[in-house]
């Protein structure tokens, strides 16, 4: 009898040489990003205040592979390649002849696959001889991961936590802390951005789109001392977290499989994209046919009940124009648990392959992926980030799925991180505190005539 293997191990000398991006694949260009006052396209000399040029140049780029510089390399290989894993005993528990794998990027440092992004975004600000980056952060493993990587690069940060999370997770607020960054709840009374938020609700838990206003407001009336670094959404973050799919392709060719379905959770799309994109590559020329999922928090649908209309990346304004499927850049998100799934819109790269139905979506209940995440930690022994268990609650429905049909069906997904800072959650789980929220339709058509006419 051969010996069942659970883990799929790569040598750091596999560590991908470059990033994947999708753009010189896409069958239809990406809309233009447009400004937020002239609703004229952007160029690179829009973007400069904000970004350092090597990724405005990253953005819009055409080409194929873009190379990894030899320091990112080095840093990736404090946890890359990570592992990935055949969830046996969850397959042997739920009776399913599917086989199940997940990639599982809770092992980098921070936690998430955060730090795929937050180490090239400090690298090239330094290289530019920027002094320091600007953030936002909504559940804190994006301000965990800038603040790690800056310091890494010895560049200052300044992180803008939203304030629920800055109350339910002081723990996150305390690591960023660690690494030398500066945490201001948000919003605060430090920007007019903040300003203008609180003169209408001082009692605002804040948003995600609040927060970035607040850190794009910073960087842009600082003189160019520093720069802004955004943790998902944009094309080179989406780019960067492609290491994961690509590694994962080469894990599975060992296991001897190729997938029939790729599962992401999607807040702004970039775990997503990361583990999919090098799939949906396959798909677009190579005839596979994988199906590719995005899952999304039922109390923040973007994708699966947003529209499909130019609006705002940030809350007020302030930030370009992007054509996504968005539930209105007023949107206010349910205090639900999965913190960094609670952005109103979506990577535009995302909703181009959602609307040309390259890619599906679906919408999960938080009850449901709570229920999905005591399954598998059960089973496998890692306790998720209540992120990643919405995939993790869509992995098992396509597993229970091929245990109807009766068909030997290959599940991959991405465990983009840990739960280890969610513990309150899982309190409230156990003490079936939790409740389920359904955006409201009638909230929806409110903001969406806040969105603006293009
Ligand atoms: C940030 C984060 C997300 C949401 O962001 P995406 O860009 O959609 O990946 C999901 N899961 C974890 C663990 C995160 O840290």
């Amino acid at each position: 009898m051969s010996e069942e293997i659970n883990r799929f191990d790569l040598p750091q000398s596999e560590i991908p040489r470059s990033w994947y991006n999708i753009q010189a694949d896409l069958p239809r260009p990406l809309p233009p990003v447009l400004h937020p006052g002239t609703k004229q396209p952007v160029g690179p000399a829009d973007l400069a205040p904000l970004f350092p040029m090597a990724l405005i140049m990253q953005e819009v780029s055409q080409e194929r592979y873009i190379e990894i510089p030899e320091e990112v390399r080095e840093i990736y290989k404090l946890w890359r390649p990570t592992p990935l894993l055949r969830a046996r005993r969850l397959e042997k528990a739920l009776g399913t002849p599917a086989h199940i794998y997940y990639k599982y990027e809770g092992t980098s440092p921070s936690g998430s696959h955060k730090l795929n992004t937050a180490t090239p975004q400090a690298y090239y600000n330094k290289q530019e001889g920027v002094q320091g980056l600007t953030t936002e952060t909504g559940a804190g493993q994006w301000g965990t991961a800038l603040s790690q990587a800056c310091n890494f690069f010895g560049l200052e940060c300044k992180v803008w936590m939203v304030k629920i999370s800055y109350q339910q997770k002081p723990h996150r607020r305390t690591i960023i802390q660690l690494f030398g960054a500066e945490v201001t709840a948000s919003p605060s009374p430090l920007t007019n951005a903040g300003r203008t938020i609180l003169s209408k609700d001082p009692n605002s838990t804040g948003s995600l789109g609040i927060a970035i206003s607040e850190a794009v407001e910073a960087a842009a009336t600082s003189g160019g001392k520093y720069k802004y670094a955004l943790g998902s959404v944009l094309n080179h973050v989406l780019m960067h977290q492609t290491v994961i799919g690509q590694e994962a392709l080469k894990q599975l060719e060992i296991a001897g499989e190729y997938p029939d379905v790729v599962i992401g959770c999607a807040g702004g799309g970039s775990n997503f994209a990361g583990i999919s994109l090098p799939f949906v590559h396959k798909n677009l020329t190579e005839g596979k046919k994988t199906r590719i999922i995005a899952v999304e928090p039922a109390a923040c649908p973007s994708l699966t009940r947003g529209k499909y209309v130019y609006d705002f990346g940030d809350s007020i304004g302030m930030a370009p124009m992007v054509k996504m499927y968005t539930l209105g850049h007023t949107f206010i998100p349910a205090p639900l648990h999965a913190g960094g799934l609670r952005y109103h819109g979506m990577a535009s790269i995302v909703c181009e392959l959602y609307d040309q139905g390259l890619i599906e979506a679906q919408a999960i209940p938080q009850l449901e992926t709570f229920g999905a995440a005591a399954q598998f930690l059960r089973s496998e022994g890692i306790v998720p980030a209540p992120e990643p268990a919405h995939a993790i609650a869509v992995a098992i429905k396509e597993a229970l799925a091929a245990k109807e049909a009766g068909e030997k069906r290959v599940i991959l997904f991405n465990l983009c991180g840990h739960g280890h800072f969610d513990m309150s959650a899982y309190e409230q789980y156990l003490n079936d505190q939790l409740v389920d929220y359904e955006y409201p339709e009638k909230a929806i058509a409110e903001a969406m005539e806040a969105v603006p006419q293009v």
